[in-house]
C-alpha cells in the first residue's frame, strides 16, 4: 500500500497523539531528550514574545496609572530628584555648591559643560533637551569629566558672557557687543 504525504502526515499525527496520552509529562520528556532543541526553542518562545511583554507591561502601568495617577507621579519625582542630588554631590562636592559663586541652594544647581559645547554634546549623545535623562547618562556613564556644577545665574550668565560667569567678568554697563 502506498501513501499519500497527506496519509503519512495523519498517521504521525495520530501516532503522536497515542504517545502523549501514554505519556502525560510528554513536554518535559522531549525536554531532556533534546537539551539544545529545547535551549533554542526557549530563546526563541523569549524573543518572539519580547515584544508582547512589553507592551503588556505598558498597558498594565498604564491601567494603573489611570486608576491612581498621583503614588506613580510622586515616586517618578523621588527618583529625579534622588538621582540629580547624587549627580550634584558627584560634581560639587559634599555639601555641593557652585563652582563659581558657592551658591548652596539645592533649587538654584545645575550641571554645567565646563567647555560650554552641551548643545552638541547632548545631540551627539541624543540626550534630549538635558534635564533628567542627561542626569541619567552622566550616572551611567560613570559621571565623565568635563562637567561642574553651577548656580542657575552663573551658568545662564556664563552662556551670555562668551563662557566666563559675569562674576568674573563684569557686564554692568556693556550695552553694545
Ligand atoms: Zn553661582
Ligand atoms: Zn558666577
Amino acid at each position: 500500500m502506498v501513501l499519500s504525504d497527506i496519509e503519512k502526515y495523519q498517521r504521525n499525527l495520530e501516532a503522536q497523539k497515542r504517545w502523549r496520552e501514554k505519556n502525560p509529562n510528554y513536554q518535559k520528556i522531549w525536554h531532556q531528550r533534546n537539551p539544545e532543541k529545547s535551549k533554542k526553542y526557549g530563546r526563541d518562545f523569549y524573543y518572539r514574545n519580547w515584544e508582547k511583554r512589553k507592551l503588556e507591561s505598558k498597558m498594565r502601568r498604564r491601567r494603573l496609572y489611570s486608576k491612581n495617577p498621583i503614588p506613580i507621579i510622586e515616586r517618578q519625582r523621588k527618583f529625579r530628584w534622588k538621582t540629580k542630588i547624587e549627580i550634584l554631590f558627584s560634581y560639587g562636592g559634599n555639601p555641593p555648591k557652585c563652582a563659581c559663586c558657592g551658591e548652596q541652594e539645592l533649587g538654584f544647581l545645575t550641571i554645567d559643560h565646563i567647555n560650554g559645547d552641551g548643545a552638541k554634546q547632548r545631540r551627539e549623545a541624543t540626550l534630549g533637551r538635558g534635564g533628567h535623562i542627561f542626569y541619567l547618562w552622566l550616572k551611567r556613564n560613570n559621571y565623565p569629566e568635563g562637567f561642574q556644577v553651577l548656580c542657575y545665574n552663573c551658568n545662564c550668565g556664563r552662556a551670555r558672557n562668551n563662557g566666563i560667569c559675569p562674576h568674573k567678568k563684569s557686564m554692568v554697563g556693556k550695552y553694545e557687543i
